[in-house]
């Protein structure tokens, strides 16, 4: 069913073969009146990704086209579904009125949609952004440059270092990249394809990312100054991916992008680094049983009214900041606001009328703007005023900057209450948009249609005098049209400039000069108006437009009021603490709550508790402690009130004090990605291993049962060595909390001077357990995994072995030099001890151990001889005499 070699195509259908012959990697939606119509393999296509009926054209006859269709006014639905599925959609318009044509009406594609190029808002998610993102590299370097033309935010950050490029490249959860077509990277790849990360890959030809041709690009659409002072002209990976990610847009576009006015360079490391791990782990976003939005930490900080306030408290939350005067100027932002009750209540309340002024922003400067928008964003516009009003007791700096630069843009706002009328329609062809006394010749036009009655009863009084004739009428008729109207008896009395137009039984038909004149006005008057309409609706827009960089700055202020008052909202809300942060290394935390599981409804409430860290005595902190005891909650809630605080929000907790982290990492068990293919335990390792690669001393590491994944032994070794490792390596150190079932751990508390067992309190009831949910220091070598087997209906006789053998454990553990006697006892056989379950101690310890116990001063020395025999014996060096 190819496009070529169809026989006999009408004009329109070579028109759309040529256009569909340049987007041949579209879905082109051609319009057609009142439908976009599809044909050939894209309506084959469309039709089974849409679900809509396939037909064809010319059926029956040799050539059928196939072909299938949308209505031009719910088209948006249509194209969210392609899109949704990773295909592009061409628009192509009528670009001149079907009217007004000669031969074949002409046709252009206006705009590409794709994955990454979304603007539409039913498309969009309100509190996300979608970004389109480019990687380029330049050897070792990586650039990332990130666009997102529904609010013309513009991000580029480049790095050496590729698991944190790739972690920051995951982190925006990209719907469409761009990559060069050579590019051979395999974790690159890898990272696009297949991870939950995934969006549509395009291969660009390479002169998209080199280096000249993406400087031009950039250059010509910013000028040099703005290059130079993004600090692009020295980093060729990020200015080569910015490049190719702005002339994608703009081919796509065709170059309505004049919201893109800005190109914002980053550094990583300017913030807390929450890699995709950590923050699943975490569950800032989503739940990792559900993936549901619910549960996740952003539910419960974010009472944020309006779309760009949302979409603001999301990035903070993404990207936690490092310096402590940031933190502290948010963080006295949200408590004055907490503080101002009313005020904070009369700005959400305010906020609540304000739109997505961002977005409607980028869709004006787009031209893809209704009347519609003009009147959302005109509301929004009246609404600041009363902002700035509430705002003006407030005092904190980052307020006062906020109140400093929102422009309450009385020029645009009073342009829009002038031009647009009430109610305006969805569609700027039709008119009704424009208000009246907003612009005379329009009026003039308006006035035509609807004060008609009164001109024809003018101009029947006129004739009627003129000709003295008083039952001259002047009339219509839709097929004729306008006349004047004379009975037989009288037709001599018709002065010269009457035409005779039709002849009654009993009268005669007449026009002059004037009234075809008239005629003319009022049968175009319709048309007319609506181009009129049109004309003018395009000025305002385009008015609007020009003044697209006060609107941005002034909805970015308005979204950072937003966050803030939520923030607010929600410490009052949730009796958060302002966190004292700074450069220190003391992470100490009273009664800290986790933020989402104290919401939650607990028979008990919620057992708040301490945790003291440093770089020091308490940097390595091992939870002990029974299945469902808490150890999981209790260390996340450590690391989602440092992240919360460095985001600038209260936190969970009577008092924080919090020495800012670098890094959050996490390795935590249960949500294993197996979907992915990979063994549980592999995945394990994986994040263990870039955990002890990329952390450094100012990062806060979490792991939960590290080491469960294989067999006890390996899982214990490695969980042994791992711990040694952050607490010794040079360069490591890390703040740590370990939650573990392996008892042994608390040994390392005995020789390494970082390291603090804390188990978490539980009280023995008969043969239940009650969960304390308390953290005491010290550790528990009690599982309660006996107490269990009991009560599963284990025989008597394994449950009492059982215990014995524990009780040789826990005596082994404690010892100095460290080996379990695990089957020491009645039915000890020193044999297989040895071999399978001596792991940190052998018989040669004890015996060290006795011999450094023995009080050689009070011992006879036959005693002594008696002793080195049973030595001796013990060790199997000689057989007893
Ligand atoms: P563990 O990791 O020790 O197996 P979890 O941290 O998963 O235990 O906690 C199990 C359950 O106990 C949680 O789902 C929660 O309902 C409850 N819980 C945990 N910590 C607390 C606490 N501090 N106060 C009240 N309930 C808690």
């Amino acid at each position: 069913m190819g496009i070529k070699g169809t026989v006999d195509l009408t004009p329109a259908m070579r028109q759309y073969m040529d256009i569909k012959e340049q987007y041949s990697d579209c879905i082109l939606f051609f319009r057609m009146g009142d439908f976009y119509e599809m044909f050939f393999e894209d309506a084959v296509i469309a039709s089974q990704a849409l679900e809509i009926t396939l037909t064809s054209r010319n059926k029956n006859k040799e050539g059928a086209i196939p072909l299938c269709g949308v209505p031009y006014h719910a088209a948006s639905a249509y194209i969210a579904k392609l899109i949704d599925k990773g295909f592009k959609v061409a628009i192509c318009e009528q670009v001149e009125d079907p009217k007004l044509a000669k031969g074949v009406v002409r046709r252009e594609v206006v705009r590409v949609v794709t994955p990454g190029l979304v603007v539409d808002p039913d498309n969009l998610d309100a509190k996300e952004n979608n970004f389109l993102g480019a990687v380029a590299a330049d050897g070792e370097t990586l650039g990332l440059a990130c666009l997102d033309i529904s609010t013309g935010e513009f991000r580029v950050t480049e790095s050496r270092d590729k698991a944190n490029f790739l972690a920051e490249a995951a982190g925006y959860h990209l719907r469409e990249v761009l990559i060069p077509e050579d590019l051979k990277d395999r974790d690159l790849l890898a990272l696009f394809s297949g991870s939950d990360a995934a969006g549509t890959v395009n291969r660009l030809t390479s002169d998209y990312f080199r280096r000249d041709d993406a400087a031009a690009v950039l250059t010509e659409f910013f000028g040099a100054d703005t290059l130079k002072a993004a600090g692009l002209d020295s980093r060729p990976a990020a200015a080569a991916a910015a490049g190719a990610a702005l002339r994608y847009a703009v081919e796509t576009q065709k170059e309505h992008l004049g919201h893109i006015t800005g190109i914002e360079r980053y550094e990583t490391d300017h913030f807390l680094i929450v890699d995709e791990i950590a923050k699943a782990n975490l569950e800032l976003f989503s739940t990792i049983a559900g993936r549901s939005k619910k549960g996740s930490l952003f539910q419960v900080i974010d009472e944020t009214v309006t779309a760009m306030g949302g979409r603001k408290l999301r990035n903070w939350l993404s990207y936690p900041l490092v310096s402590p005067e940031r933190i502290a100027e948010r963080l006295g932002a949200v408590g004055d606001i907490k503080e101002h009750h009313l005020v904070r209540e009369g700005i959400r309340k305010v906020l609540g009328s304000v739109y997505d002024m961002e977005r409607l922003g980028a869709r004006i400067a787009m031209g893809v703007a209704n009347a519609r928008d003009l009147t959302a964003l005109g509301n929004s516009l009246r609404a600041l005023p009363e902002i700035k009003r509430l705002t003006a007791e407030l005092t904190a700096p980052a307020i006062v900057n906020i109140k400093q630069e929102i422009d309450e843009m009385p020029d645009v706002k009073s342009l829009i209450e002038r031009s647009i009328a009430d109610d305006p329609p969805l569609t700027i062809r039709e008119g009704g948009m424009i208000r009246e006394g907003f612009d005379a010749k329009l009026d003039e036009i308006v006035a035509v249609t609807r004060d008609g009655r009164k001109w024809i009863a003018a101009l029947e009084e006129k004739e009627r005098k003129r000709t003295g004739i008083n039952s001259l009428k002047v009339g219509y008729n839709s097929v004729f049209g306008y006349y004047i109207e004379i009975s037989k008896a009288r037709t001599e009395a018709i002065p010269g400039d009457y035409v005779r137009k039709q002849t009654l039984v009993n009268a005669e038909r007449y026009i002059n000069e004037e009234l075809k004149g008239y005629e003319q006005t009022v049968l175009h008057a319709e048309d007319r108006r609506q181009e009129r309409e049109y004309e003018l609706f395009l000025e305002i827009r385009n008015a609007v437009a020009a003044e697209i960089r006060r609107l941005q700055i002034t909805a970015s202020r308005i979204a950072e009021l937003d966050a803030l008052a939520s923030l607010a909202e929600v410490a009052e809300k949730n009796h958060y603490v302002r966190p004292a942060v700074d450069d220190g290394d003391r992470i100490d935390i009273r009664d800290g709550r986790h933020p989402v599981v104290e919401k939650m409804n607990l028979t008990d409430g919620f057992v708040p508790n301490d945790v003291v860290m440093d770089m020091d005595r308490n940097r390595f902190l091992i939870i002990t402690g029974p299945n469902m005891a808490g150890k999981s909650t209790f260390i996340r809630q450590v690391a989602l009130i440092v992240l919360m605080a460095q985001m600038g929000s209260f936190v969970p907790a009577a008092e924080a004090h919090i020495g800012i982290v670098d890094r959050i990492f996490t390795r935590i068990g249960a949500a294993d990605n197996l979907s992915r293919g990979q063994s549980t335990f592999m995945v394990e390792m994986n994040e263990v291993a870039n955990i002890l690669i990329h952390a450094t001393p100012r990062s806060l590491i979490i792991l939960d049962e590290v080491g469960r994944g294989t067999s006890t032994f390996d899982g214990l070794s490695i969980a042994w060595a791992v711990a040694e490792y952050i607490h010794d390596a040079a360069g490591l150190g890390s703040r740590t909390l370990f939650a573990t079932h392996y008892h042994q751990l608390m040994e390392l508390a005995l020789t390494k001077d970082g390291v603090k067992n804390y188990n978490i309190a539980v009280k023995e009831w008969g043969d239940r357990i009650i969960f304390l949910r308390k953290i005491m220091e010290g550790g528990t070598n009690r599982s309660y995994g006996i107490q269990v087997a009991r009560i599963a209906g284990v025989p008597d006789d394994v449950i009492v072995r059982a215990k014995e053998v524990l009780a040789n454990l826990e005596k082994g553990e404690l010892d100095a030099v460290g080996l379990p006697k695990i089957a020491k006892g009645k039915k000890d056989t020193p044999n297989r001890n040895k071999d399978q379950l001596s792991l940190f101690r052998n018989e040669d310890d004890d015996i060290l151990e006795e011999i450094a116990d023995l009080d050689i001063m009070t011992l006879s020395p036959l005693e002594a001889m008696n002793r080195i025999n049973v030595w001796k014996e013990r060790l199997g060096k000689k057989k007893p005499s």
